[in-house]
């Protein structure tokens, strides 16, 4: 999709399309006061008649408009209330657009609706939008901001998988050109803001679609060493297109023989039970002008597919564990939209990647595992593999590059649906200022997490009789207890978790979750 800023006044712009928003109780947005003075007061007439509710869902096309304007339609969409619209029911707004537009084969079109003003999200029941009111509306009122989440609710409605029907769906159109509508010719700041949204918001929008495609792909296809060479790829393809990345970036990707050597053998028993190749991935970027700056690190699961091993899963919504690899794929695209983005941070973005499958070789439980570090895992369960393969990338990631802070992030468990859903991710830290600016990130980014405690009191739920610790916890808080894991791994680094098992895999499948968190705030470190 081709994205342009213009600052043409509006019934001067040339576009097959114009969108502009109206409200309920008859109330037109100001582009719409601003087009309705140029055809006759047209769109105050259709609302005056009723043809119109403006509640969101309902839109209206107006053919060849009377007047002197340059549009050849108008679409008008419904905004519901003035004083609700918030940026949940813009998302909304946007892909009820997109979905018109689709439906009427309209591929080309100029937008108005980020002219909107946006109220605050007191609903969300967050105490910080209740401290900052004022801060939280200035922020949502922020052209770049309204812009780049248009671009990304655009995308995420537009996407369709369709590379294996053999008769694809040819009448699925999405929009090949948008024009985001400046109000002030003069202002050339606001100009400034749209572009910079369009570029934040291209880039997020794009990774999220690779983050959902791969976590989309059946399992014999994204393997390990798929994932791997995918990493290669956007390395060379970034080195080839990217002015001066080429001496900044690098990628080192191990095999089984490597990590044998490097002593990851919690890694290595994931995926002792399968023909495909362990690997860890490594993609170092170094973007601060200051080289001895230490990295943040980013880690993502990499479980191609997840059968449970020995534990075996029950057959239901087994097809589901093709998924289980979302965290890497968020993790390997985060990473290429910040070098795009051009951050000026030093980055390392790892992932184990394995497929956990039962054989003759698999590993079992009562197994006692040496992990990286030295602490020795007892096995109690084969299909709580995702703190094995994490555990053995963060102790290598921390005694290799110190970075200064680390992020996991993995669908772990299940038990984060229990308690979340598929709305809000589970946070869990050693660092609460680390935490806050996760949490921060969640809400401007609009891919949210919820923190869950980390007591001492659940340490205990993970000790083991024979072993320095257990890989499953005993009694309940799965989430907590797994996390609790990852901590004995991590020492003094501060460092979160962030559990995607509900957000990233959702009841319609994988959804590119959580890249847009992950680029907000490595955005926010700058
Ligand atoms: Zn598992």
């Amino acid at each position: 999709m081709e994205l342009f800023a213009s600052n043409r006044p509006l019934h001067t712009e040339q576009t097959p399309c114009l969108i502009l928003g109206v409200f309920e109780q008859k109330k037109l947005s100001a582009s719409a006061q601003e087009i309705d003075k140029h055809i006759d007061h047209a769109i105050s007439k259709l609302l005056e008649r009723g043809d119109l509710s403006g509640s969101i869902g309902h839109s209206l096309m107006l053919y060849h408009p009377h007047g002197l304007i340059q549009a050849e339609r108008i679409l008008l969409i419904g905004c519901g209330k003035e004083e609700n619209l918030n940026s949940f029911s813009f998302q909304k707004i946007i892909k009820h657009m997109t979905d018109v537009l689709s439906q009427r084969n309209i591929q080309d079109a100029c937008s108005t609706l980020h002219l909107l003003d946006l109220k605050n999200q007191g609903k969300e029941g967050d105490k910080t939008d209740r401290k900052s009111d004022k801060n939280k509306d200035q922020k949502n009122n922020n052209l770049k901001f309204k812009v780049a989440l248009s671009i990304r609710a655009i995308s995420h409605e537009s996407y369709k998988f369709q590379e294996f029907k053999s008769k694809p769906d040819t009448h699925h159109k999405t929009l090949n050109k948008l024009v985001f509508s400046c109000p002030d010719q003069k202002n050339l700041d606001l100009l400034a803001q749209i572009n910079q949204g369009i570029q934040e918001g291209q880039t997020i929008a794009e990774a999220s679609i690779q983050a959902r495609y791969w976590g989309t792909l059946p399992s014999n296809i994204c393997t390990p060493s798929y994932l791997a060479n995918q990493a290669e790829k956007i390395i060379n393809h970034l080195k080839n297109n990217f002015k001066n990345t080429a001496d900044k970036l690098s990628i080192k990707i191990y095999g089984e023989p490597e990590l044998t050597q490097m002593g990851m053998n919690c890694l290595l028993a994931v995926g002792k039970g399968s023909r495909e190749e362990t690997k860890l991935i490594v993609l170092s970027y170094q973007g601060s002008p200051n080289p001895t700056d230490k990295p943040h690190a980013i880690v993502g699961k990499g479980v191609t597919f997840d059968s449970g091993g020995l534990c075996i899963k029950p057959r239901q919504n087994m097809c589901d564990m093709k998924m289980d690899m979302c965290g890497a794929a968020a993790v390997i695209s985060t990473f290429e939209a910040a070098v795009k983005l051009n951050l000026p941070i030093n980055l390392i973005a790892v992932v184990p990647a394995a497929e956990n499958m039962p054989d003759g070789n698999a590993f079992q439980p009562g197994n006692i595992i040496k992990s990286h570090q030295g602490l020795f895992v007892e096995i109690v369960d084969t299909d709580a593999e995702g703190r094995l393969i994490l555990c053995d990338a963060m102790s290598h990631v921390i005694s290799e590059y110190k970075p200064q802070s680390i992020l996991t992030t993995a669908t772990l468990t299940g038990a984060i649906i229990i308690s979340l859903g598929h709305h809000l991710s589970g946070l869990f830290t050693n660092d609460q200022d680390l935490a806050d600016k996760v949490f921060e990130a969640g809400k401007k980014s609009h891919d949210g997490v919820w923190q869950l405690p980390m007591n001492d009191q659940y340490q205990d739920q993970i000790n083991s009789q024979v072993a320095d610790i257990a890989n499953l916890g005993k009694d309940g808080a799965g989430s907590i207890t797994a996390a609790s894991f990852l901590s004995r791994f991590v020492g003094e680094t501060p460092w979160v978790h962030i559990d995607i098992a509900g957000t990233a895999m959702a009841p319609q499948g994988a959804t590119g979750r959580p890249v847009a968190l992950l680029v907000q705030y490595l955005m926010d470190l700058v």
